[in-house]
């Protein structure tokens, strides 16, 4: 009898939470349908644009950065910086926004930051960046769809 208790307990535990969209789980070819040619080149094949190619470089306007994949914010436009490079750069991510791995793909040590959400490369981190954090996340424009604040 306690064992059919139990079995009845178990059968009528809460379901999990209806589980989110899963954007880790879109295929190579979903993201050739959605991405441009340039946006795929980068975000899943972790290419990088031409310096000075992306017009966000020269974005000032305050407002939010998004990935361009799947539109998780991921810059506040109060730390992006100047950098020089022809890349647009900041100095933080948003909380949770961003995860980092390790990258020796050119035989240098860099760290790569993807989208925390899709998984999207975005660029790579440099400690050469200014106060308060002294990082530089050097990003593909490409990668990122700016937001503007509004007024
Ligand atoms: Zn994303």
């Amino acid at each position: 009898m306690s064992f059919l208790a139990c079995a009845g307990a178990a059968a009528f535990a809460p379901l999990p939470a209806r589980a989110a969209y899963d954007w880790k789980a879109v295929s190579n070819d979903e993201w050739r349908k959605r991405l441009t040619s340039a946006q795929y080149a980068v975000l899943r094949d972790h290419g990088t644009e031409f310096p000075g190619s992306s017009p966000l470089e020269k974005e000032h306007r305050a407002g939010t950065y998004a990935c361009a994949a799947c539109d998780l914010a991921l810059y506040s436009s109060k730390t992006k910086f100047e950098s020089g490079t022809g890349w647009p750069s900041f100095y933080e991510p948003l909380p949770h926004a961003v995860d980092t791995s390790n990258d020796n793909s050119i035989g240098e040590e860099r760290t790569e930051v993807h989208c925390h959400r899709c998984g999207g490369h975005l660029g790579h981190v440099f400690p050469d960046g200014p106060p308060p954090t002294g990082l530089r996340y050097c990003m593909n424009g490409v990668a990122l769809q700016f937001h503007p604040a509004k007024a």
